[in-house]
């Protein structure tokens, strides 16, 4: 889905025109599709009111023509809204980035798809269904607490993600999400250690929505700009 901006649309009327009075002398008022696909930018977002089988229609960027702060972020979600199931491309270190950096974002983008697997699960993973979070038969106690306590899994999983959200997004540990203090990278492991926790509960005391959330990140586009 090729769209401009205004001001896009306007500079290209504007070289159009422009065009037409340089060429009135020669034969040709066309412009040429060189020069309109360097005006034309593609908008890389989602209007108000696209429907969710239409989103995120715009083609995979290189990080080199990402003018913006959050480049990588974007960079990550357009390498998983290519091919999702391209491991090796997603994990691969964009060159000349900062590692930390890199791992930082899929931690970041790990805790935003999660939330989708949480509705599913707040469906049938209740105090009632799973009153201790378990993993087959391992049991976790809920760490988020001044001392650990045996949270209900459902409320586990949403302590545990609400913690990772907020340490990610803390500007004490992560001032900079191009140069990640090494003092903080402790926390990298400790997170995905417990998210990775929502997905064994999923697997082993729910199975169906396992699977369905496999099946569904095939075929919807997970990612979500923040
Ligand atoms: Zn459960
Ligand atoms: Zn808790």
């Amino acid at each position: 889905m090729e769209t401009s901006s205004p001001s896009n649309l306007k500079s290209i009327n504007a070289s159009a025109s422009n065009e037409k009075m340089a060429s009135n002398n020669s034969s040709s008022t066309l412009i040429s599709s060189d020069k309109l696909s360097k005006n034309t930018k593609t908008l890389r977002r989602n209007r108000p009111g696209t429907k969710f089988e239409n989103a995120y229609q715009y083609p995979h960027i290189s990080l080199e023509e990402l003018d913006s702060a959050f480049a990588l972020q974007e960079y990550l979600q357009s390498l998983i809204r290519t091919d999702k199931e391209n491991i090796d491309a997603l994990v691969q270190l964009p060159s000349g980035q900062d590692r930390e950096s890199w791992q930082y974002e899929h931690l970041r983008q790990l805790c935003l798809e999660l939330t989708f697997l949480v509705v599913q699960l707040s469906t049938e993973c209740t105090r009632e269904t799973c009153p201790e979070m378990k993993a087959d038969e391992w049991m976790y106690l809920c760490a988020m607490h001044q001392a650990p306590i045996g949270c209900c899994a459902i409320d586990y999983i949403v302590h545990t993600l609400d913690a990772a959200t907020t340490l990610l997004n803390s500007h004490r540990y992560f001032p900079s999400r191009i140069s990640i203090p090494p003092s903080s990278l402790k926390h990298y492991q400790q997170i995905a250690r417990r998210l990775y926790r929502i997905f064994a509960h999923t697997y082993f005391h729910h199975r169906e929505i396992f699977e369905s959330f496999e099946a569904s990140v095939k075929e919807i586009p997970l990612c979500v700009p923040l």
